[in-house]
């Protein structure tokens, strides 16, 4: 019999349009600070029904920036999620903020809501909750505790909120991450959106080393960074929100297939469905073993058959960095820890076919011995 390829975790779309793109640019001449880049921007803003996007080079980049637009500063502190990508956490410390963490809400994943206010003291100045895995934070309630919100959106395009605002779209500043596994890709890069024309500016001047967009070539009124996306990734991402909705579709349609293929599998918990009106915008499919279960072994297992999976994710405060930084330790964040410990991600992307997400589904019941 022969070997059947190994089913990859993640795989980015993309094509003929993407190259065309590519070398369109290449031709120009003009590799950045062309037009590409308002162009994505003003694209990817309309398409969120927000006012202004700002590219920058990174999620993470993003996010920096972004705090510091919301006047995150030495000393403060920034309430948010323990189960996320590192990213969100370490960003507030780029300012010598610190990363204040409350629990998460067990069925949706998200920061509570409640755990979060409980967080608040007098030196917090920023909510930074997470979209986790697509699912929309309550927003609602966090702009019902008064204070400024940054949204960490890296896991979120196409996420709607129960009032039918997209993800992103509420004004706040939010941010989205377009490394390849995300729902688009530029390679690398990200966006911050914002109903706000000042961020929009200090924004736009701090990802360019703190020029302002009307000054000359060597003047310079505050501190920046090179953040900056490149002409080459804007026109990747303007050619991939071209086929964003496919896009979105594609993996809508996974996670439908899967949900049916694992369905009755016992104590194997499946990603919430959308309830109250909040529809997911699918990033990731995560699965949460049954209690009991050793994990590493068995991702262990499904690898040896040819399926690729991780545990995801694991909890921030626990990670060495955070331990010894903070003293964070074990049963801290009782919720987040008993998800981190029991979460895997499947492979998971549009071009998944029938037969994978079969073979997908039949080597964990398997593995499962269910
Ligand atoms: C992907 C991601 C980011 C940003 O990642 P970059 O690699 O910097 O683009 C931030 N937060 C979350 C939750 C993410 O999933």
């Amino acid at each position: 019999m022969p070997e059947q390829e190994e089913v990859p975790l993640a795989r980015p779309v993309l094509g003929e349009p993407e190259e065309a793109a590519v070398i369109e640019v290449l031709r120009s001449g003009q590799l950045s600070l062309g037009p590409r880049v308002p162009a994505f921007e003003q694209a990817f803003a309309a398409r969120l029904g927000v006012p202004h996007a700002c590219a920058v080079s990174s999620g993470t980049a993003g996010l920096h920036l972004a705090l510091r637009a919301a006047g995150v500063r030495d000393g403060d502190e920034v309430v948010t999620s323990p189960f996320s990508f590192p990213a969100s956490a370490n960003a507030p410390l780029f300012e010598r903020a610190r990363p204040v963490f409350a629990d998460i809400d067990p069925h949706t994943l998200n920061l509570d809501p409640a755990a979060a206010a409980a967080a608040i003291t007098d030196r917090t100045t920023a909510l930074l909750p997470i979209h986790i895995f697509g699912y929309p934070a309550d927003l609602p309630a966090f702009e019902a505790l008064g204070l400024p919100i940054v949204e960490d959106a890296c896991e979120a395009l196409g996420a709607v909120h129960a009032d039918r605002t997209p993800v992103g779209g509420r004004g706040h500043p939010a941010v989205f991450g377009f490394y390849a596994n995300k729902q688009l890709t530029t390679g690398e890069g990200g966006m911050v959106t914002t109903a706000d024309a000042a961020i929009k500016a200090q924004i736009d001047s701090e990802r360019n080393q703190g020029r302002a967009a009307d000054m000359g070539w060597l003047d310079f009124d505050r501190l920046g960074f090179n953040y900056r996306l490149s002409d080459i990734a804007c026109a990747i991402g303007l050619a991939q929100l071209d086929r964003l909705d496919a896009m979105l579709a594609g993996r809508a349609r996974v996670a439908a297939r899967y949900r049916e293929a694992l369905a009755g599998i016992e104590g194997l918990e499946l990603p919430c469905e959308d309830s109250g009106g909040n529809v997911r915008g699918w990033f990731v499919f995560v699965v949460q073993l049954p209690r009991g279960t050793d994990r590493d072994a068995t991702i262990g297992a499904l690898r040896e058959r040819g399926v690729q999976s991780k545990p995801y994710l694991p909890a921030i405060h626990l990670m060495t960095f955070y331990r010894e930084s903070f003293g964070h330790r074990e049963g801290d964040f009782p919720v987040c820890e008993d998800v981190a410990a029991r979460s895997v991600a499947l492979p998971f992307f549009p071009e998944l076919t029938e037969g994978q997400i079969e073979r997908v589904a039949t080597t964990l019941r398997h593995v499962l011995g269910r």
